[in-house]
């Protein structure tokens, strides 16, 4: 059983969904593609979005024409004409939908979470229908489904976080009996159930994450995460242009890569993976006879594979003249942060116990800033100083057992002083998987570019053999030290 993830690019045009249709039929049955929405279109419905509710119909109504003008050049390909106008059908369907939930949105001029998802499940919603009609209309048995129907959540809206256990019954219960009557199944990435019977969305970038909640629920032997680029590389190869593939990752390693900010995975797309053990390849769609990169619980070498910064970051500071219970000062400050469901991306405490510092997710509730007042009273007894500093990024190296070594967290630091770039807070600790440093966002692409130089041997250094240059390219990265 395999499931295989389109990204939006991948899907973005008729050329792009016909190429990902070959790809999908060129894996062995029983098989489950994930779809996202066509590139740009979640964008748009969330501009879609704001523009009803500040009433700015003129401007709705032409983001709408954007939408179903790439939903249709897509459909008008599908050759059979009982398919081209099943799919119509079905789009038609979604775009009055999304007119209708736009309606509610001009009415009550705001975008609640629940309305604001169901207005952006729409993209995927188009793009499973499309896809498993271009498959149809190509000879290939499929069906579509709404992934609201099989990967159950909680209710927080716009970044859900999904019930396994469910999962796996609904699973088994929706999807499988189409995959054993020998059906390619296309699901939609990005959304989920609610309880309540509501569309979830699992955050920006979540279908890689329906992949694996997918995969794991069904026990695939793999998920596939078919993108725009060869593999996870040892840089964005849109920032370094030395960037190579790295060929194997751990579990560990991804897992580090994807939580500090590589967007070739959403950061939660390796848990499900992890837990039953279910390998995890990149690969793209330009170039699908590419190894890519495969991830995996075994790790090799004591290498730094891959940098990696995460921007949007927030820092926290709490300083306290004297304190003898760290654990309960500590617990406000959680507290308070998660009833905002602030995400805390990295913790660390100043040996005299007089500083605690978060880095924390600007995106999530809005950061630190509008809990200062609570966080101030939780911590009241403790004669507390908080801070709050906007636009901080975290550089991160990432490589199993490399991060561990001494010499590599002074490496870092010294290179990024060679590029200029203050270190607001540093460790070696959350892993050892993974060396971090939190820097001026500012800094941040200087940052990658001196660590990438620093740990990752450019090629025009790999001396004349040819043998030496294609298992570089293959992406062997350099040792520490
Ligand atoms: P998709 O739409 O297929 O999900 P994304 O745009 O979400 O694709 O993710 C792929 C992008 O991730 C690449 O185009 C690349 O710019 C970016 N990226 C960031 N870090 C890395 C990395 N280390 N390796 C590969 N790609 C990366
Ligand atoms: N379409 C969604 C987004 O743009 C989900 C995804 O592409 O993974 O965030
Ligand atoms: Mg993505």
């Amino acid at each position: 059983m395999i499931v295989l993830k389109f990204g939006g690019t991948s899907v973005g045009n008729l050329e792009r969904v016909r190429n990902a249709a070959a790809i999908i039929e060129s894996q062995p049955m029983p098989r489950a593609a994930v779809v996202s929405a066509a590139s740009g279109v979640t964008n748009l419905l969330l501009d879609a979005a704001s523009k009803a509710a500040s009433s700015d119909f003129s401007g709705m109504e032409a983001v709408l024409a954007e939408i179903e003008g790439k939903h249709f050049a897509v459909i008008d390909g599908i050759d059979s004409p009982e398919e081209r106008r099943g799919a119509r059908d079905v789009v038609d369907r979604l775009h009055a939908e999304l007119r209708d939930s736009l309606g509610q949105a001009s009415e009550s001029r705001m975008v609640p979470g629940a309305l604001s998802d169901r207005i952006v499940s729409i993209g995927e919603r188009a793009m499973s229908a499309i896809m498993a009609a271009t498959l149809r209309d190509r000879g290939t048995p499929a069906v579509h489904l709404f992934a609201n129907e099989v990967i159950a959540t909680d209710d927080r809206h716009g970044n859900a976080r999904p019930d396994r256990d469910r999962t796996r019954e609904q699973a088994d219960a929706v999807v499988r009996p189409h995959l054993e009557a020998g059906a390619t199944v296309v699901m939609t990435g990005f959304i989920g159930g609610a309880p309540d019977g509501s569309i979830t969305t699992l955050g920006r970038g979540g279908s890689d994450y329906s992949a694996t909640l997918l995969g794991a629920a069904l026990m695939a032997d793999e998920v596939q995460i078919w993108t725009d680029v060869p593999g996870v590389l040892s840089a964005d190869p849109r920032q370094v242009k030395h960037a190579r593939v790295v060929p194997q990752i751990s579990f560990d390693e991804a897992q580090e890569l994807a939580h500090f900010g590589a967007k070739v995975l959403h950061p939660r797309t390796i848990r499900p993976a992890v837990a039953v053990d279910i390998p995890v390849r990149i690969l793209s769609t330009f170039a699908p006879n590419e190894p890519g990169t495969l991830v995996t619980r075994e790790w090799s070498g004591k290498h730094l594979k891959a940098v990696t910064a995460m921007r949007n970051l927030q820092l926290l500071t709490v300083d306290v003249p004297e304190l003898e219970d760290l654990s309960g000062a500590a617990a406000r400050v959680f507290g308070t942060l998660y009833e905002d469901r602030v995400e805390v991306v990295l913790v660390s405490q100043a040996s005299s116990r007089r500083r605690m510092t978060y880095l924390i997710d600007g995106a999530s509730s809005g950061g630190c800033e509008p809990v200062l007042d609570r966080l101030a009273d939780s911590l009241q007894n403790f004669d507390a100083v908080i801070n709050c500093t906007p636009d901080v990024a975290i550089v991160a190296a990432v490589g199993h057992g490399a991060a561990e070594q001494p010499k590599a967290l002074a490496q870092l630091l010294a290179a990024l002083g060679r590029a200029g770039v203050t270190v607001l807070a540093s460790s070696q600790q959350t892993s050892n998987a993974a060396l971090v440093a939190a820097i001026p966002a500012q800094d941040a692409d200087k940052a990658v570019e001196a660590v990438h130089t620093e740990f990752i041997r450019p090629l025009s250094e790999n001396g004349g053999s040819r043998r030496r240059r294609r298992a570089d390219l293959m992406g062997e990265s350099v040792r520490v030290g």
